[in-house]
């Protein structure tokens, strides 16, 4: 089965497309980003070691990131199943040990998704980003609204703003990913591995790109 990883800027949609893919093929999503925000709502260690971070825009350390995902990768129903790591790995040292920990496995990488957006309509996306605070589905003020305000469609709990989608800290997030983030495209570009698309469009049309892109 398939093993992919899906890169790019904060709002790019990387998310989305893992869940579309995880619905239509069955493929697991491992979103490092879900994973904390879920450590952080239970109140362990790991969740307020993360919290700190995570609210102000800056990434997690690389070893605690790297433990996440090498856990799951142990996990011989996930290595046959085959996975999307959505939001990993983030710096090319975060590239650079999930190489090793494949390796170890004995699993290599099909494709690399970099997922393309422009700047403005990143910012206009994270900032008009809504959560469902029960199950977390996501929604969205300008592009995917819920049926009635404040509401999730899919539970009915209540929609809130991520603390690190506030304006200041979605700035800040995009110069960590120009910093840190965009050499890890280069890193799987060098390997053959990577195909940029873009996300900019409605995520129907994104998805269909990105099964041309894979061949599904
Ligand atoms: P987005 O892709 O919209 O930025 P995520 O949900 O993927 O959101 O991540 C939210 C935050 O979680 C990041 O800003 C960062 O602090 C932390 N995080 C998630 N994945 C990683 C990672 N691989 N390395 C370091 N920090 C991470
Ligand atoms: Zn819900």
């Amino acid at each position: 089965m398939a093993r992919y990883v899906f890169l790019g800027p904060p709002g790019a949609g990387k998310g989305t497309m893992a869940e579309m893919m995880g619905a239509a093929f069955g493929v697991r999503q491992i979103s490092t980003g879900d994973i904390l925000r879920a450590e952080m709502k239970a109140g362990t260690e790991l969740g307020r070691q993360a919290r700190q971070y995570i609210d102000n825009g800056q990434l997690v350390p690389d070893e605690t990131v790297t433990a996440i995902v090498t856990a799951r990768l142990a996990d011989p129903a996930i290595a046959a199943g085959g996975f999307i790591l959505d939001g990993f790995p983030r710096t090319v040292r975060q590239a650079e040990l999930l190489d090793a920990a494949l390796e170890r496995h004995g699993l290599t990488l099909d494709r690399v998704v970099l997922f393309e957006v422009e700047r403005e309509l990143l910012l206009t996306r994270l900032t008009a980003r809504r959560v469902c605070k029960a199950c977390g589905a996501v929604f969205n003020t300008l592009f995917n609204r819920p049926r009635a305000e404040g509401v999730c469609d899919a539970c009915g709990g209540p929609l809130i703003q991520r603390t690190d989608d506030s304006r200041s800290t979605a700035v800040e997030r995009l110069a960590v990913y120009e910093r840190q983030t965009a050499p890890v495209a280069d890193y799987y570009r060098r390997r053959g591995l990577l195909t940029a698309l873009s996300g900019a469009g409605h995520k129907d049309e994104n998805f269909a790109r990105l099964r041309q892109g894979l061949g599904l």
